[in-house]
């Protein structure tokens, strides 16, 4: 292979134990080079990532050439090595795919470097880098993509969408977060195949989603790539695209639930398709109860708003935001209620149900959680009635009245 490498521009900086570990495999006959995600930033002058290296040496030999070693994915040939500080670094076997059928792979080693670059996914991914020789292996010229700010599939486009579909939502992350083109023919092969997404599973698609709004410069970008490629028919068909037109929210957090709510309507849905966690679903099932704004800005309609949106108060209040629909100020209102720590749920009342039933103002049973409902309601209209002897003697009162 290294007679196919060619010299860089500049040498990139690779941390001096990633180097250790290089040496240690080529000592030990085994070509070693740095390859993937984080050589495609250090060209790009970003941060730098975690290196993974790539190696002609088997997964058994990895493990044996190094004293702490991690079977991380030893079934893709991929062996942690931990160095002097406990960092652990990803070594891979060079690898060929044998078998694909749109969602695995069946991976061989004993393969050249040549053909571990040729099964990955963008040119952009593709470039290796040899430390210790500053060597340079880019044979599908990722550098000049790289250059062009451009995604190019590796090969044949549709081709490599066919064996693992997921590479589409892939390209439409990598563009979104690199602000890249993407080039016409991976483009157009995307956009053949974009319904066969949903065969893909939904765990691998959340992750994309998720990795997706938080690593991209505007969600509203990556949205948009995933409207006009057809992959959000299958998976987000909630996605509203006239809210794509927008302006994006100011993003000073990256929440995906919360740029879901914001983008699709409603988003409990997308949290189910996607077998999202209980609490991701049962987030996004409150907001999309709402009321999404409450009816005026005064204190009582807030208290009353916040009361009946219970759990998802902040999470509207941000989207509101968002939108701009704080008319009046409400969420001033409502920043202020919480300060104040004026009582909207049963849990912030200042008497509990125990003490209801230890003045012996009821028994325990469905009528206690009434009579708190109704205490609370009163507390709603004015929060200066929140003090245990004035709710006990307001207790009293409801007993001995009919309810309304
Ligand atoms: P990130 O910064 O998001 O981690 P990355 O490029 O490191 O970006 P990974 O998902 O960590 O992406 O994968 C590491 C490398 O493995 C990629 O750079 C690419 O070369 C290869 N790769 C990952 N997934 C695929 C895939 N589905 N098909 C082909 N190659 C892939
Ligand atoms: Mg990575």
């Amino acid at each position: 292979m290294s007679e196919a490498s060619t010299p860089g521009p500049d040498p990139i900086r690779i941390p001096e134990q990633v180097i250790r570990i290089v040496r240690r495999l080529e000592e030990a006959g085994y070509e070693t080079w740095c390859v993937g995600g984080a050589i495609r930033d250090a060209l790009l002058g970003g941060a730098g990532t975690d290196v993974d290296l790539a190696t002609a040496a088997p997964p058994t030999v990895v493990r044996s050439l190094f004293r702490r070693t991690i079977a991380v994915g030893i079934e893709h040939g991929t062996v942690g090595v931990l160095d002097e500080q406990g960092v652990l670094h990803e070594v891979t076997t060079f690898r060929h795919d044998v078998v694909t059928d749109g969602r695995h792979a069946v991976v061989a080693f004993g393969a050249s470097l040549e053909e571990d670059l040729a099964r990955r996914d963008f040119t952009i991914n593709a470039i290796a880098y040899h430390p210790v020789h500053d060597r340079w292996a880019d044979p599908f010229d990722g550098r000049a993509d790289l250059a062009r700010r451009v995604v190019r599939a590796v090969g044949d486009p549709a081709q490599r969408f066919r064996e693992d579909r997921l590479r589409i939502l892939r390209a439409l992350r990598f563009a979104s977060r690199l602000d890249f083109a993407i080039d016409p023919a991976t483009w157009a092969a995307a956009v053949a195949q974009s319904s066969d997404i949903a065969h893909l599973s939904a765990e691998r698609v959340r992750d994309e989603w998720v990795k997706g709004l938080r690593t991209a410069r505007d969600p509203a970008a990556l949205l948009r790539l995933w409207h006009t490629s057809g992959v959000a028919a299958s998976w987000v068909p909630e996605l509203e695209a006239a809210r794509l037109e927008q302006p994006a929210p100011v993003l000073e957090d990256r929440d995906p639930p919360l740029l879901t709510a914001f983008y699709c309507t409603p988003s409990a849905s997308v949290w189910r398709r996607f077998k999202g966690s209980t609490a991701e679903i049962r987030r996004a099932a409150a907001i999309d109860a709402g009321p999404p704004t409450p009816p005026a800005a005064d204190g009582e309609s807030v208290r009353r708003w916040m009361h009946a949106v219970g759990e998802a108060v902040t999470d509207l209040t941000r989207l509101a935001q968002w939108r701009g629909t704080t008319a009046g100020g409400w969420d001033d209102e409502v920043a202020a209620t919480v300060l104040r720590g004026d009582a909207t749920t049963r849990g912030q009342l200042a008497i509990t149900g125990n003490d209801l039933i230890r003045a012996g103002i009821v028994t325990p049973g469905p009528a206690l959680g009434v009579l708190l409902d109704r205490l609370l309601e009163a507390v709603l209209t004015d929060p200066a009635r929140n003090h245990a002897p004035q709710l006990l003697d307001r207790a009293r009162d409801l007993v001995r009245e009919p309810a309304p």
